[in-house]
C-alpha cells in the first residue's frame, strides 16, 4: 500500500473543542512517522486504531507548547503499551534538553514506579537527536530531510534569544512520491526547498485573508504564520500536486470555506481544508 497521511490535529495554541494542535502521522509500510506532539495526540492515534507502541521516530518542528505538549505522553503511552525498541527522536538545539528534562526530572519517579511495579518491563529509553538542515532517518524505502524555516525569526527579539529558536520542516521521499510539511512558517527559502516538486504539501494556513483586518493580525501573517494570502502562491510556485491546509484558528465554517477559496485562487490544484483525522494517500 502507498504511503498516507493522517492530520492527528489541526488547531493552533488556544484550546479548540473541534481541534487539537497540530500533529502530523505518515504512514508507509510498517512504519508509522510521528511529526509533532500536541494536544490531542494521543488520544487521536487511539481513536484511529495505531499502535503507539509501533511509533517510531518522532520528528519535533519546533519547541512552542502547542506542538510538544503531549511529548510526554507519546514517550510514555508508547512504552506503557509494549514499545519494544529505543524511541528514537529528532527536533532542533535543545530538544534533547527538553527530553532529558521530562524524563530525568519530571517523570523520572514515573518510571521508576513503573518499571518496579512490573517486574518484566524495563525501560525503554528515548534516543534524542538534535539536527538542523538535512539528512534526519532513512530506510530502504524512504528518507527524510529537514530545512529550516521561519517562524517569527525576523521579528525583534533579543539577539541570545534568536540563537535558541529554530524551526524546522520536514521532507518524506520515497519510491511513491513525496510529502512535505511546511512546520509553522511563513514563506522562507527553507520552506521552497522542502516543498518543491511535493506530490503533497501540507500546510499552515492560519487566517483567512478577511481576518487579517488587524496590524497584530498582519504582523502574525507577516512574521509568524503563514495565512490564505500567500499559501496558495508557495503552492504554485513550488509546483506541489495536492496543498492540505492545517493549523487553522478558530473560525466559522464560512469563514473556514472563505479561507480555502483564498488559497483555491491563487493555486490550481486540489486544496483541502484540514480536519482531525484526514487521510491523505500518495
Ligand atoms: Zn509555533
Amino acid at each position: 500500500m502507498k504511503p498516507s497521511i493522517v492530520l492527528l490535529g489541526t488547531g493552533g495554541p488556544r484550546p479548540d473543542t473541534a481541534r487539537g494542535a497540530t500533529s502530523l502521522l505518515i504512514q508507509a509500510g510498517e512504519d508509522n512517522i510521528l511529526i509533532d506532539a500536541g494536544r490531542g495526540v494521543v488520544r487521536q492515534l487511539a481513536s484511529l486504531g495505531v499502535n503507539l507502541a509501533r511509533i517510531n521516530p518522532v520528528l519535533i518542528t519546533h519547541h512552542h507548547y502547542d506542538h510538544i505538549g503531549e511529548l510526554h505522553d507519546v514517550m510514555l503511552s508508547s512504552w506503557l503499551l509494549g514499545r519494544a525498541e529505543p524511541l528514537r527522536l529528532f527536533g532542533p538545539p535543545e530538544t534533547r534538553r527538553i527530553v532529558d528534562t521530562l524524563l530525568h526530572q519530571v517523570y523520572d519517579k514515573d518510571i521508576e514506579f513503573r518499571v518496579h511495579e512490573s517486574l518484566n518491563h524495563p525501560w525503554q529509553p528515548v534516543e534524542t537527536t538534535d539536527i538542523l538542515s538535512g539528512l534526519v532517518c532513512e530506510t530502504p524505502n524512504w528518507r527524510v530531510t529537514a530545512e529550516i524555516v521561519d517562524h517569527g525569526n525576523r521579528l525583534e527579539f533579543p539577539e541570545a534569544f534568536k540563537q535558541r529558536w529554530v524551526c524546522l520542516g520536514y521532507r518524506f521521499e520515497c519510491a511513491d512520491g513525496v510529502i512535505a510539511f511546511s512546520g509553522d512558517t511563513v514563506d522562507c527559502p527553507g520552506l521552497r526547498r522542502l516543498a518543491v516538486n511535493a506530490d503533497i504539501l501540507v500546510h499552515c494556513c492560519y487566517l483567512a485573508r478577511a481576518e487579517i483586518n488587524t496590524p497584530q493580525m498582519q504582523r502574525l501573517a507577516d512574521y509568524t504564520l503563514a495565512c490564505a494570502d500567500t499559501v496558495g502562491h508557495i503552492a504554485t510556485e513550488t509546483n506541489v500536486g495536492t496543498l492540505v491546509l492545517t493549523h487553522h484558528r478558530q473560525k466559522s465554517d464560512a469563514m473556514l470555506e472563505q479561507m480555502r477559496q483564498d488559497v483555491v485562487n491563487d493555486f490550481t490544484g486540489p486544496v483541502l481544508l484540514g480536519h482531525d483525522g484526514l487521510r491523505v494517500g500518495l
